[in-house]
């Protein structure tokens, strides 16, 4: 009788643990290589030549990177966020995308709260008061910060994660919630009392705002200095999206006037370059992009990835499919190049 050869995967991903690697070498030949991204391109580039299967995060992705990935079928990746991939590119190729949702909504909300009690609360700032030694006796009024508890927090992308910040300003902080989103979204909202507000009036009536929408041409820079502009003094701004939804030298200058805190997990360059101006600012709290990064949640993206590509690679429809044309057209990888 004869074997069916087994299909290649590439994982250029860390969160896929050993034991899942181990079950994975059961079902497909697998290579490992390190992320692209930070070292050896090639050795990447060389093992996707022969690929049916990626696991990644990232990554960017398109043309350039995938001409010789002619095999191809499915890339599975580790991360709810997929404006990194050419989804035009991989229509047309008949490559799969699959992503992560849900399973780290929970976790990037915490780190979203959790910039904005660091941001209000100064905690950063107040570390390094106590480790430096400068606590002699009660701190001044110049170090206190504001308060979280009853503040309008403004949210701006009232998605999964969205929502998720949202119940903890409402539920844990007693906070009155403004939202925008392309629709209003009365079914979350309701439970929630919170507000639709379009954009100008939320930035303008906000104590606190959060950003949360997916980076898309219409989200590039929707940030940028009128928004600015519109903030009250003294406003925390958190954005735990993507760093292109701000205009980041826009936001530079508003915190160097400062007018307003900020906590960042994520930047239109990253890693953020050491001579950034943000790295000196006192009134900014600053992550580097690690809204999902517990070791819960990690797992949990890693073996939703892998679920992804096993069901892609048997020719069935994954579960979190994000070019859903692949499928519906039907001309999933049997084209030829
Ligand atoms: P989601 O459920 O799709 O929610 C996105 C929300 O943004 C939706 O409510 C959508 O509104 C809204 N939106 C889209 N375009 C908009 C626009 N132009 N103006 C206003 N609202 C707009 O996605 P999610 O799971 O919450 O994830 C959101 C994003 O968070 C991801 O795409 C990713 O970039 C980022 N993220 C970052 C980290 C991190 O490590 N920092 C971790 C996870 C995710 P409609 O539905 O009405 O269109």
């Amino acid at each position: 009788m004869l074997m069916a050869t087994k299909k290649h995967i590439v994982i250029a991903n860390r969160d896929v643990l050993p034991d899942m690697i181990d079950s994975l070498r059961k079902e497909f030949n697998v290579t490992l290589t390190p992320d692209p991204r930070t070292k050896d391109k090639e050795s990447f580039e060389q093992a996707l030549q022969s690929a049916n299967g990626l696991i990644c995060s990232m990554i960017k992705l398109g043309e350039e990177q995938l001409a010789d990935a002619k095999n191809l079928e499915a890339i599975a990746s580790v991360t709810v966020g997929y404006d990194n991939y050419d989804l035009e590119y991989l229509t047309k190729r008949g490559i799969l995308l699959t992503n992560t949702p849900d399973v780290l909504t929970e976790a990037t909300a915490d780190t979203g709260f959790a910039l904005i009690l660091a941001t209000a609360r100064r905690v950063v700032e107040l570390d390094m008061f106590t480790r430096q030694g400068r606590w002699k006796r009660s701190i001044e009024p110049e170090l206190f910060g504001t308060n979280v508890y009853g503040k309008k927090l403004g949210i701006i992308g009232f998605g999964r994660i969205g929502q998720a910040v949202a119940r903890r300003g409402h539920y844990g902080f007693g906070m009155k919630i403004l939202y925008n989103s392309t629709t209003p979204r009365l079914e979350a909202a309701t439970p929630l009392q919170a507000s639709f507000c379009e954009l100008d009036p939320l930035l303008a009536q906000s104590d606190i705002i959060c950003v949360t929408v997916p980076l898309t041409p219409k989200t590039e820079h929707l940030i940028g200095e009128r928004e600015f502009n519109l903030l009250r003094p003294g406003t925390i701004f958190v954005n735990i999206a993507r760093g292109k939804v701000v205009n980041q030298e826009a936001l530079i200058k508003i915190l160097q006037e400062g007018k307003i805190r900020a906590g960042l997990d994520v930047f239109e360059r990253e890693p953020l370059p050491a001579h950034s101006p943000l790295i000196s600012m006192s009134n900014v709290v600053l992550t580097p992009h690690v809204g999902s990064a517990t070791q819960e949640t990690r797992k949990g993206m890693a073996e939703l990835a892998i679920e992804n590509l096993r069901i892609a690679l048997a020719k069935k429809r994954p579960p979190n499919l994000v070019n859903t044309q692949v499928w519906e057209q039907g001309h999933i990888h049997a084209k030829t190049l």
